[in-house]
């Protein structure tokens, strides 16, 4: 499967490419595919948060993924071009962040 959203500059906005905010929000899509469990996430500034819920909803409706969630998480903004890591959270990476909304993925 391919990635929903273009890889672009690390500790930017991924929703826009002509958008240089720091990423505020972060997305984590979790669904199987078959039997095939599929993860994909994509972070987005406070102004582009709509626009990613529609970009990964849009992209799993397009692969027909209605058995899975998509997570909102608050995130830390990147502190001088560098990713801001918690070492607990190193081991997982996954918890990074604070969930505030649960979106169940359907028809
Ligand atoms: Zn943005």
């Amino acid at each position: 499967m391919t990635c929903p959203l273009p890889r672009m500059r690390p500790h930017v906005c991924q929703i826009d490419s002509t958008c240089g905010r720091p990423p505020r929000f972060q997305a984590r899509l979790e669904a199987v595919h078959g039997a095939q469990p599929v993860r994909q996430n994509a972070e987005a500034c406070v102004c582009h948060l709509a626009d990613l819920v529609q970009a990964l909803t849009t992209w799993a409706r397009g692969y027909h993924l209605t058995d899975g969630q998509l997570t909102l998480l608050a995130i830390d903004p990147p502190v001088n071009g560098s990713c801001p890591r918690d070492p607990a959270d190193h081991d997982r990476p996954q918890m990074r962040g604070f969930a505030f909304s649960i979106i169940r993925l359907t028809e």
